[in-house]
């Protein structure tokens, strides 16, 4: 996507001067979060967007933040499915979306896998998340403060992204989200932000300020549980 080195970013401190003039963005991860998780998406029948996401989406959009969707779609490389198949997805979710007037700003995708057999996809890149070149992308694109921006996944990977990214976090426990949360969050070296049942509650935390906890009893970091 983009060749520059990129070390990984520490968290910005909460208040930092350095990105002020920036807009809070949410980034959304696709499968588990906005769509049904299914495995690879090799059909467009597959494709099942959340019966909440479209509500949820249109509550960021009139709120005016920016709606950014962060995908790894290493299938491409894996010859799972091509890459023509996944525009057909992303313009499958814009029309639904559309027709419950909820809009996503833009969708970025990595199709890269190191041990991709596909050849032009098998690289190890700068997109693949917990990677950031996806987020930074958008950064440039719409003039994002990341520190009061928030990364929303299903998946530990998703809350690293967050944390290499210097946003905030919140996992939700669709998709994989309750099993890993459930199961892996003993190992987990940083807890997220918050813990949303789905993608509305999630909203809703964004919404206010990032005050509320998800319901899920959750004691992550301190700065962010004030009534
Ligand atoms: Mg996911
Ligand atoms: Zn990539």
């Amino acid at each position: 996507m983009n060749d520059r080195p990129r070390p990984r970013k520490s968290p910005a401190p909460a208040g930092a001067t350095a990105a002020r003039a920036g807009v809070a963005a949410v980034f959304l991860d696709r499968d588990g979060t906005i769509t049904e998780e299914m495995g690879y998406i090799n059909h467009l029948d597959r494709l099942q967007l959340y019966p909440w996401a479209a509500k949820a989406i249109r509550k960021l959009n009139l709120a005016r933040r920016p709606v950014v969707v962060v995908t790894n779609q290493s299938g491409v490389a894996r010859g799972v499915f091509t890459e023509d198949l996944l525009h057909q997805a992303h313009r499958k979710i814009a029309r639904e979306l559309a027709e419950r007037k909820a809009k996503l700003d833009a969708i970025y995708y990595c199709p890269h896998h190191p041990e991709g057999r596909v050849e032009p996809y098998r690289l190890k890149c700068q997109c693949r998340k917990p990677a950031t070149g996806m987020v930074m992308d958008a950064v440039k694109r719409f003039g994002i403060d990341l520190a009061s921006s928030f990364v929303v996944g299903d998946t530990y990977r998703d809350m690293e992204l967050g944390f290499n990214a210097g946003a905030r976090t919140i996992l939700v426990l669709t998709g994989y989200g309750r099993g890993e949360y459930e199961h892996q969050r003993h190992h987990w070296p940083r807890l997220p932000d918050h813990v949303a049942e789905d993608l509305l509650e999630a909203v809703e935390i964004i919404l206010n300020g990032g005050t509320r906890s998800g319901s899920v009893a959750h004691r992550p970091v301190a700065p962010f549980r004030r009534a």
